[in-house]
């Protein structure tokens, strides 16, 4: 996430939860997807779900897991509205407004 985009390109570039989903699967595997387990690096989205499914040996490997977003309830838009929010300079938003903004309070 590039904190320099305006406010209409993340509004385009983030819409739904799936782009989100794909966001942090290319932060956390920038090149290809590495299987933690066997390292193998292929592995098959599962529809509906936030996991990678090793192409070899099957292990499914959540997104999400080991993220700050691994718990959480709050859809994964609303957190990227709130890091988008905070990343702004000075004249950004405080974080109460932020999550006032985000119906997060
Ligand atoms: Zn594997």
């Amino acid at each position: 996430m590039n904190s320099s985009m305006t406010l209409i390109e993340f509004q385009r570039k983030y819409r739904t939860e799936e782009d989100c989903i794909q966001a942090i699967f290319q932060a956390r595997w920038p090149r290809s997807f590495s299987c933690p387990k066997c390292g193998h690096d292929f592995g098959y989205r599962l529809s509906q779900r936030r996991s990678v499914q090793c192409a070899s040996c099957r292990r499914q490997t959540s997104i999400t897991s080991g993220t700050l977003f691994e718990r959480s309830k709050v859809p994964l838009l609303k957190w990227f509205w709130l890091i988008y929010l905070m990343s702004q300079d000075k004249g950004g938003v405080s974080t109460t407004r932020a999550a006032e903004l985000l119906e997060m309070h």
